[in-house]
């Protein structure tokens, strides 16, 4: 057995294993699919260390507001990353702006501090209402 981290896709596999091999290779085509597709897509190493390093700046006040947002971006594409490897790389799945815009206007749920959240929603502004028929 030889246990090889891939540093594309981040999939732990063991290296003398043709079973292995090949669902890192099915596994790695799809992100790198998904890349292509979707842009910055991180692997679950890298949604770790963006989201510890990037907190600390969203929630210190001290901090010039351009910059928290900009972390706050950075844990929202590290979320979106981690969605994404949920859905298996889905190509279908929703581009970056349509998935933050849904995600930051769930119903009751403001998780960034309301400073950063406010210039968040101008980048990502709700998704339009649908409008209902009635009667
Ligand atoms: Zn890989």
């Amino acid at each position: 057995m030889y246990f090889e981290k891939c540093s594309q896709c981040g999939f732990q596999f063991d290296a003398d294993s043709p079973f292995d091999r090949k669902a890192h290779r099915v596994r790695c085509r799809a992100v790198e699919k998904a890349r292509k597709k979707f842009g910055l897509v991180m692997t679950s190493d890298e949604r770790e260390q963006a989201k510890k390093e990037a907190w600390p700046t969203v929630e210190d006040s001290s901090v010039d507001l351009y910059d928290r947002v900009k972390a706050a971006k950075t844990i929202l594409r590290a979320w979106y990353s981690s969605d994404l490897a949920a859905c298996n790389w889905d190509l279908k799945f929703d581009k970056f702006q349509k998935w933050a815009r849904a995600f930051l206007h769930r119903e009751g749920w403001q998780v960034f501090p309301s400073e950063v959240w406010r210039q968040l929603t101008k980048t990502y502004p709700p998704p339009r209402l649908i409008k209902k028929r009635v009667g």
